[in-house]
């Protein structure tokens, strides 16, 4: 049995029931072979061991009281992955579906694409199964001071530093901020995707979502295209949605769908970003309510028992998928190839599936993976954590000028991989490739 085989066979042995977590290691073990093969180093230093192994896993218990002082108990958790590279670095998730499966291939996950941002980071992943969906503010604080009162022990600017993910933004980091320092006495940039009156970065909020827009620009200007004057269906009315569908309109694109997890719209005259801003970011309301807004948008109610459409059966040059893990499956993708799409940019995490992945590749879609395309969140952090530890704050421009470059590095590094060890345009094992090399020489150098 070769090496890869072997460390997969232990992997799914061990981690059986974690089926997130297997598919993750999955995707990067089946495009790293060429990589892994030309050298036996990888084997007597049993990097693939070390690096399908966390560091740490952390499981806790976090005690809150809600607005009729009843007691709720949720589970939270924190992986700390990998810090061959620099300190473990990597959000934190709220949403009932959380478990350890989810957070570890997140963390996994996280290990390669900060490695492919050039930024001295490592891989880590966090969150809990509280669901702030309908959750007053002090609910919400009461969650998030406990999660801290737990966590604080674990972190540091120095060992780990987390930020936000799916239910995590500004109110949430600030909640978990202020407790910090409580606990700790220190004025540290220990979490990062702050408020900008302390300690937060400028162009942070927007960075996931504007460096996919920029990559997904990089990838159709090799191909001799550009974004201008597309259509683009995107999923999702999160962070990452929002600041997507916002360059892109930007970069002369339109937008014609976002969704939640309740449903989906379609505006064939292109999505008024400033009512989904209103509905999402000011009143936490659902993406229905566009559609009693705005006349020219339908509005279609998702029932994932009933298999109803999704955003991917509207016609479309390029599809971004920004909610979630899993949510393009194989027939969304071979919708999206019989309505002749181009490219695919992954704004979520694995938000495709490997049999979609498959069919994107065999039609020859241009598709960019998320630890490529959404590594701009996490790179913007990495800027905001130099800021910190400088005192420094820079200007919109500065720090959105550096994500431009950023994405271009990882564009770069990613397309000359894909070309040297697998195939030329084959961003998928490009992105894993050259997001490992980096990582296994410094567990080499470091000694197991
Ligand atoms: P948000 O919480 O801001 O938004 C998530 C969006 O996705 C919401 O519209 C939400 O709808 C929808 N969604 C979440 N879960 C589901 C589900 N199970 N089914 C259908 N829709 C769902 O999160 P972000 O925008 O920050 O994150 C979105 C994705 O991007 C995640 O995969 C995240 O890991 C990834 N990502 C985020 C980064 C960041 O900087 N924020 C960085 C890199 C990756 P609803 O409100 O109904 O739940």
């Amino acid at each position: 049995m070769s090496y890869i085989e072997e460390v997969r066979a232990s992997v799914n042995a061990r981690d059986a029931g974690q089926p997130e977590f297997l598919q993750a290691v999955d995707e990067v073990l089946s495009t790293i072979r060429p990589v892994v093969e030309s050298d036996d180093a990888y084997r007597r230093n049993a990097v693939l061991e070390r690096i399908t192994e966390p560091d740490r896993q952390i499981i806790f218990r976090v005690p809150w009281m809600d607005d009729k002082g009843v007691m709720r108990v949720n589970r939270g958790f924190r992986v700390q992955f990998n810090n061959a590279i620099g300190p473990y670095k990597g959000g934190l998730r709220l949403h009932p579906s959380v478990n350890l499966s989810i957070i570890k291939f997140l963390g996994f996950e996280q290990i390669f694409k900060n490695s492919l941002t050039g930024l001295p980071i490592g891989g880590g992943k966090g969150g809990s199964d509280f669901d702030p969906k309908g959750k007053s503010d002090n609910e919400i604080r009461s969650f998030c001071q406990s999660f801290m009162t737990e966590l604080a022990r674990h972190i540091g600017a120095d060992t780990d530093v987390p930020a936000g993910d799916i239910g995590v933004g500004a109110r949430e980091i600030g909640f978990m901020y202020g407790q910090y320092k409580r606990l700790k006495n220190v004025y540290e940039g220990v979490l990062t995707g702050k408020g900008l009156t302390y300690g937060g970065s400028l162009a942070r909020t927007e960075a996931t979502g504007y460096g996919l827009v920029y990559i997904v620009e990089n990838m159709l200007e090799a191909a001799g295209d550009s974004v201008n004057g597309k259509t683009i269906a995107i999923s999702g009315s999160g962070n990452v949605a929002i600041y997507a569908a916002q360059k892109a309109t930007s970069l002369g694109a339109k937008v014609v769908t976002m969704s939640d997890s309740s449903g989906w719209i379609y505006d064939p005259k292109g999505i008024d970003l400033d009512v989904v801003r209103d509905i999402k970011e000011v009143k936490r309301g659902r993406i229905k309510e566009y559609a009693d807004r705005v006349k020219s948008a339908e509005y279609h109610v998702t029932d994932p028992d009933k298999n109803t459409p999704k955003v991917w059966s509207v016609k479309c040059d390029i599809a971004l998928p920004c909610a979630t893990q899993n949510e393009l499956d194989e027939n969304d993708a071979k919708l999206l190839i019989k309505n002749k799409v181009t490219a695919v940019g992954e704004g979520a995490n694995m938000p495709s599936t490997t049999a979609a992945i498959e069919a994107f590749q065999k039609a020859g879609v241009l598709f960019m993976p998320a630890k490529a395309a959404n590594a701009g969140g996490v790179a913007v952090s990495a800027l905001e954590m130099s800021q910190n530890s400088q005192r420094l704050a820079w200007t919109f421009n500065e720090v959105d000028e550096r994500l431009k470059g950023i994405m271009k590095g990882i564009f770069d590094k990613t397309a000359e991989a894909a070309a040297k060890y697998a195939k030329p345009g084959d961003y998928v094992s490009g992105a894993n490739i050259a997001g490992f090399l980096k990582v296994a020489a410094a567990m080499i150098a470091q000694g197991v």
